[in-house]
């Protein structure tokens, strides 16, 4: 049996360097912001430069400027993926914690969602935990040891009119948490996924605006509330840590009973 740290250590990230993916803002951010206060050196990621600069300023006020890195890539492309992982490996240090959180949502009825929108929410949501996750296992693996955590979504069990894409991806990126998991689990990787019920951020701004849908939410909810993106700091934080290391291929629903009732 491998030596274990003592019940109390099993969250201690210190010095463990974790990249997440879309981490200037919303969820990701707050994911990061959780992955650094458990002690992780941490890597943020987006699109917008000015924005993820403004949030690595804040929180390397709060954490220093020697834990909180800072690296603009498109998840989506290959070439700007392989040379985000090598940047980190290179001028952080080796990466131990993957976060797949870049998402995008389109909500329009099926009959009207045009090909080149189904692709890129394909493509935000699904092929970029692939390719992130492909990069970052082709380092974890010869050292026998990483967490990739998949943020995936109510939507990867339940269906609503609308957000076809994004449920086909969600769902897609649970299997692929599984496929991930079949290959890589032997060394010594555990992939898991987080499935988000309704989180308060931008991304569903206009949902929580509109009173029709914002009642059906509360009503859908045994929890009878929206989420907030720290009550998914605790799971990932869990997931990030020695303390799932014989937790494997799950989707774990962080819902308010929303996929466990009718
Ligand atoms: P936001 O829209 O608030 O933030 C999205 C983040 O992803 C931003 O940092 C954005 O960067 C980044 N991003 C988008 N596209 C790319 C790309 N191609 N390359 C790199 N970064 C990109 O989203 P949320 O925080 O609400 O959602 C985060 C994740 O959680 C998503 O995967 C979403 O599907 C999932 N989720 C959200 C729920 C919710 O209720 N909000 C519920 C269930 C799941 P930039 O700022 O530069 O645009």
């Amino acid at each position: 049996m491998s030596e274990k740290p003592s019940p109390g250590a099993l969250f201690d990230l210190t010095g463990r360097v974790a990249l997440i993916t879309g981490s200037s803002r919303g969820i990701g951010r707050t994911l990061a912001e959780a992955l650094a206060e458990a002690g992780a050196i941490v890597v943020l990621n987006g699109l917008n430069e000015d924005r993820l600069e403004q949030t690595r300023s804040a929180l390397a006020h709060r954490f220093g400027d020697d834990r909180i890195f800072a690296r603009p890539f498109d998840v989506t492309d290959e070439i700007a993926v392989s040379s985000a992982i090598d940047w980190i490996e290179n001028e952080v240090g080796p990466l131990r914690i993957l976060v797949n959180n870049a998402g995008v949502q389109h909500r329009v009825p099926l009959l009207e969602l045009a090909p080149e929108d189904w692709e890129r929410v394909l493509k935000t949501d699904l092929t970029s935990a692939f390719l992130v996750g492909r990069a970052a296992a082709t380092r974890m693996i010869p050292r026998g040891r990483g967490k990739i955590i998949n943020i995936a979504s109510v939507q990867a069990s339940l269906a609503r009119p609308g957000i076809a894409a994004y449920t086909a991806a969600k769902g897609g990126l649970r299997n692929l948490t599984m496929a991930m998991t079949a290959e890589w689990a032997a060394s010594g990787l555990q992939i898991n996924a987080v499935a988000p019920g309704y989180i308060h951020t931008e991304m569903t701004q206009s949902l929580v605006d509109d009173e029709t849908f914002n009642s059906w939410i509360m009503g859908r909810t045994p929890a009878n509330r929206w989420g907030t993106t720290l009550d998914l700091a605790g799971p990932v934080v869990w997931l990030a840590s020695d303390g799932s290391d014989y937790v494997n291929g799950q989707t774990i629903f962080i819902d308010g009973g929303m996929t466990v009732v009718v």
